[in-house]
């Protein structure tokens, strides 16, 4: 039997990989994004307690109200603004799966939609899927920003959406005023539309403000903005999140969130709604990370690696130049088998070969873990 595959050119990510060889080779884990600490007690407590009480069906597609009203209480807070909780958020199963409504409600084939390279993996696939024609831009090393002239070069009749990722995986850079600015000025008198992948919304360092599309009416007005409770919560094999939009977006995206999962979980999404009420758990993340990374910027500081700036999101970019030419694909294998430390190789996020010698490392670790880690790397 013949299957005409939908994606030739993909295999399985590299986040299964690296984490499948982590665990074989018995290595220190720092490639796919996840904690090795858990949760809350207090947010399974909550889980728990509505599991044994009942709520246990299906909840509305949309997301159990109480939910989506404490979400639309957070971000009028946080970020002065308005969404209906009724109509302009929707609870998703992780960004992922919001990821791939929003690219699906709105591009129809021949659109060309703007990403940036490195991108996450989840954008290009789901894109041509679409029929869309995912139109690579670079952005640009050492602090991986974005070139807004390229950006204006980019721009056609065809142009349908930009994915902006802020702050950013794999490279930790977050957007900053200026570049707000520059996008209001592309998108002004368009109808391009926006697609912001805010995961990390709260794992922000250094003073920096994350540059919510939220923030800016004139770019929330066209934009679908997601987020994820695993992030934030350190909840990430729950797969909660949610997308914000206006009504008119939050329709169409609903029509495809309806046939891809109908709805999430129940007892979590009642769980979560609780949670919101405790504000630190995430005014506290950034300076939680913050010192997540200061803490492997030093385990690694005799090493022969150079840290690359980063931002924000639980990820480091290490060059390491100075101990091998190989591509980052087989020094990350290598790495993992040899010295016993798993990363991610960032090329696999660029749809050429890009041959710069960096991998990313997960800093959302115990210290005892960054600490061991940091041993390893050093000895290389
Ligand atoms: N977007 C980015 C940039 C991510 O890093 C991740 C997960 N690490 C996701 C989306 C997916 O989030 P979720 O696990 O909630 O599906
Ligand atoms: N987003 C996580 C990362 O960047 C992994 C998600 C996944 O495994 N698909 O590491």
């Amino acid at each position: 039997m013949q299957i005409k595959s939908k994606l030739p050119d993909i295999g399985i990510t590299i986040f299964t990989q690296m984490t499948h060889l982590s665990n074989k080779h018995g290595a220190i884990n720092l490639s796919q994004g996840f904690p090795d600490f858990d949760a809350d007690p207090k947010l399974i407590d909550l889980a728990a307690h509505y599991m044994r009480h009942g709520y246990n069906q299906y909840a509305p597609m949309q997301g159990v109200p109480v939910l989506r009203e404490k979400i639309a209480a957070k971000v009028r807070e946080f970020y002065n603004a308005t969404y209906n909780s009724e109509s302009e958020i929707t609870i998703t199963g992780g960004a992922t799966e919001g990821l791939f409504a929003a690219i699906s409600a709105v591009i129809h084939s021949g659109d060309e939609v703007i990403i940036f390279e490195p991108a996450y993996d989840a954008y290009a696939p789901v894109i041509r899927l679409n029929g869309g024609i995912p139109v690579f831009i670079q952005l640009k090393l050492p602090d991986y920003h974005i070139d807004w002239d390229k950006v204006k070069d980019a721009i056609t009749p065809q142009t349908k959406l930009i994915i902006l990722n802020s702050p950013h995986n794999p490279t930790g850079a977050v957007l900053s005023g200026a570049d707000i600015t520059a996008l209001k000025t592309i998108v002004h008198n368009s109808d391009i539309l926006i697609l912001s992948d805010e995961v990390y919304e709260h794992i922000i360092f250094d003073g920096h403000i994350h540059e919510s599309m939220c923030r800016h009416p004139e770019l929330a007005v066209r934009s679908m903005v997601i987020s994820s409770f695993g992030k934030t919560y350190h909840t990430t094999g729950w797969k909660m999140g949610y997308c914000l939009a206006p009504a008119a977006l939050t329709r169409e995206f609903q029509k495809i969130h309806q046939f891809l999962i109908f709805a999430t979980n129940t007892p979590i999404q009642y769980a979560l709604a609780d949670f919101l009420d405790n504000k630190d758990a995430y005014q506290n993340l950034g300076a939680f990370y913050q010192q997540k990374r200061d803490k492997f910027l030093s385990v690694i500081d005799k090493s022969r690696f150079k840290a690359l700036p980063c931002n924000g999101s639980y990820f480091q970019m290490l060059d390491y130049t100075a101990i091998s030419d190989e591509p980052d694909y087989d020094f990350a294998r290598r790495l993992t088998i040899e010295h016993g430390v798993a990363s991610i190789p960032p090329s696999v996020f660029y749809h050429r070969n890009d041959d710069h010698k960096v991998l990313r490392f997960c800093f959302a670790k115990q210290d005892t873990t960054l600490k061991q880690a940091g041993e390893k790397l050093c000895a290389i």
